[in-house]
């Protein structure tokens, strides 16, 4: 069975006493994971390593960073790499997140080099797709989401797109409050499983994690889940209250 990742994106929120709290409130609820289960916490990066010392003990409990940056090391101020967010025990990295795309102007040749570094670092990257709603409404969606795929990430091999998670977010669902339903979710992801096989073969494409994040909630996140080509979410809002979060966790299929 493929993987089934509950993804925790926190961006910009909560202060260090916050931070904790929420995560010794998850961890006390002592969830137990199946082998094809994940739970990954993607907090802002001063908290990674506290973050990883609260989870280390628990299987299958994970740390991801939001971002890291396009260049190995070096005299670029205020950067974070890929190398120094594996050396405090994180596994996962956030890339190509919509709002580092618009605001941070992320190209997708930018987030192929990320990616490269990501993989090196042998960091697990989630990699993000998804249309504005004016590409939605023009019904293009499918072949836009399919050229991300193709700029960022068919460079590389099937060996390394195996170490890849995939989550397609809508920006138009994106803290709006507004979900894609559950078919059109399965629609896209369905969409995305096809192109990934044109380029690397069923077998690959059957074997790698498709989230969808977008307004994922307690109470949306069963019906989404269940979808057969959606492995679970990527999580913003939901993901900064614990019973939310932990009505998500329980969702995985
Ligand atoms: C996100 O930012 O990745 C996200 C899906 O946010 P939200 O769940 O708040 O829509």
């Amino acid at each position: 069975m493929r993987q089934q990742i509950a993804a925790a994106n926190w961006k910009m929120n909560l202060d260090y006493k916050e931070a904790k709290a929420l995560l010794d409130g998850i961890m006390s609820q002592q969830i137990l994971l199946e082998p094809h289960r994940k739970v990954v916490f993607a907090v802002p990066a001063p908290y990674l390593r506290m973050a990883r010392r609260k989870t280390k003990e628990h299987l299958n409990y994970e740390v991801s960073a939001q971002n890291c940056y396009s260049k190995k090391a070096g005299a670029y101020t205020g950067e974070i790499s890929a190398d120094m967010i594996r050396s405090v025990g994180s596994r996962y990295v956030i890339i190509g997140h919509s709002e580092r795309r618009e605001y941070f102007k992320e190209s997708d040749e930018t987030l192929a080099e990320k990616l490269d570094l990501a993989l090196e670092a042998k960091l697990t990257p989630i990699f993000c797709c998804g249309e504005s709603l004016a590409i939605r409404e023009s019904g293009k969606q499918d072949e836009f989401v399919a050229g991300q795929l193709a700029n960022s990430l068919f460079h590389l091999n099937a060996e390394a797109i195996l170490k890849i998670v995939i989550a397609y977010e809508p920006i138009w669902a994106i803290g709006t409050g507004k979900t894609a339903s559950a078919q059109q979710a399965q629609d896209m992801h369905a969409s995305l499983r096809r192109v990934l096989a044109k380029k690397y073969g069923q077998p690959v494409a059957d074997m790698i994690p498709i989230l969808y994040g977008g307004s994922v909630k307690g109470n949306n996140a069963s019906e989404l889940f269940a979808q057969p080509d959606v492995d679970g979410g990527l999580v913003g809002g939901a993901s900064l209250n614990e019973e939310e979060f932990v009505a998500i966790i329980r969702a995985l299929k």
